[in-house]
């Protein structure tokens, strides 16, 4: 409880958990013995009139989580602390896509240094989150055929990395962990129905309700990147035919460039030449925002969300991109009379998907903490 909701009084857990006041007391005395958990006055609600009631708080350096973002061109890792707070980072650019085996042994060796720099204990790890480009099945944590990385379909990094980190290993899409991240730490705190869409190369979305991730039955929920815009449009990686990310990914905008004369070696110049007023760029992502403005309106009238949190590389855009997605989404979307959905741009930028894995390992309502307590 104090993972996904703490700081909490000892009336608010005794009310939540519905156990009795002993009993709570108990458990608090042997947490707090182990330095699990701390309890202190609230200094924020000092001055507030009355005595403010002592709170129950994870001790911050008891216990410690692995990030890994494995992105088309880069692995990003961090350690961070049980109040996620980051301890290492380390960012590399690689070519993930064909080298799954090359990938991991990079990923393993920056993990063990950043371990070994951090100071952290191996009986203070509580586990490795890892964010994947693409739906990872959640039974066997093998990816499925829509990832952007073709030579790691099948490929079950989970099991390879428990191996290789001795560590429990935790798997899950990177939009699902983009949504996580900017729920807890961004754009999306306060957020009761969260959407995060994340536009990359790939264009994905992930949802948090009530704290918690929907997943769908299959894991697979959010693939908002194959939902189709044009049924009569070019044939997809994914065999369907006219899906969002054709029109609105990342390699779809610079191949429209490219046609247009305008070669660019990625995302970033294409960015650089929007904000520099070049009116192709600035059209190309015009075009996109309104493009995922549709599939967004659609997701809103399924799912009714109180936030959209537009993220990725081309969340980067910010109101280029942003301004025309929210206009679309709101032309197009059903909502109650008077309201309107509330978009908004990303705030943890590239950094999103590596935090939100280290928030699975620390915050989901996972096995990890009970094992932890057995070896303190
Ligand atoms: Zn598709």
């Amino acid at each position: 409880m104090l993972r996904l909701e703490g700081p909490l009084a000892r009336t608010d857990i005794v009310r939540r958990a519905g156990l009795s006041r002993a009993t709570v007391s108990n458990l608090l005395t042997q947490l707090l013995d182990r330095e699990l958990v701390r309890e202190g006055v609230d200094g924020r609600r000092l001055g507030a009139g009355g005595r403010p009631p002592a709170l129950v708080d994870l001790e911050p350096t008891a216990a410690a989580g692995v990030g890994i973002d494995i992105g088309r061109t880069h692995v990003r890792v961090v350690v961070a602390d049980l109040g996620l707070n980051v301890l290492a980072e380390d960012v590399q650019r690689v070519d993930v896509p064909d080298h799954p085996e090359e990938t991991l042994e990079l990923v393993v060796a920056i993990t063990r240094r950043l371990l070994q720099g951090s100071g952290v204990k191996r009986t203070e790890l509580l586990g490795v989150g890892v964010g994947l480009p693409g739906p990872v099945d959640r039974a066997s944590g093998r990816l499925g055929s829509a990832t952007i990385l073709p030579g790691w379909v099948g490929f079950a990094p989970r099991a390879e990395l428990e191996k290789r980190l001795r560590s429990p290993v935790l798997v899950e899409n990177d939009a699902n962990l983009g949504a996580l991240a900017e729920g807890l730490l961004g754009a999306g705190r306060g957020s009761r129905v969260l959407a995060y869409v994340k536009v990359a190369a790939g264009v994905g979305a992930g949802f948090l309700v009530d704290g918690r991730l929907f997943r769908g039955a299959s894991g697979t929920a959010g693939e908002i990147g194959h939902t189709t815009l044009a049924n009569s449009g070019p044939v997809c990686r994914c065999g369907n035919r006219g899906c969002l990310e054709q029109l609105a990914g990342a390699t779809a905008l610079l191949a429209q460039m490219a046609a247009a004369g305008v070669e660019l070696d990625g995302v970033e110049a294409l960015l650089r030449l929007a904000t520099d007023g070049h009116a192709g760029a600035r059209r190309v992502l015009a075009d996109a925002g309104e493009h995922i403005g549709l599939a967004v309106a659609n997701l809103v009238s399924l799912l009714d969300p109180d936030r959209v949190v537009v993220g990725g590389e081309l969340g980067a855009a910010d109101e280029l991109l942003v301004g025309p997605l929210r206009y679309a989404a709101r032309s197009a979307a059903v909502t109650t009379a008077g309201s309107s959905i509330d978009i908004v741009a990303a705030e943890l930028g590239e950094r999103a998907e590596v935090l939100g894995a280290v928030a699975l390992v620390l915050r989901e309502p996972v096995s990890l903490g009970a094992e932890l307590l057995a070896r303190r």
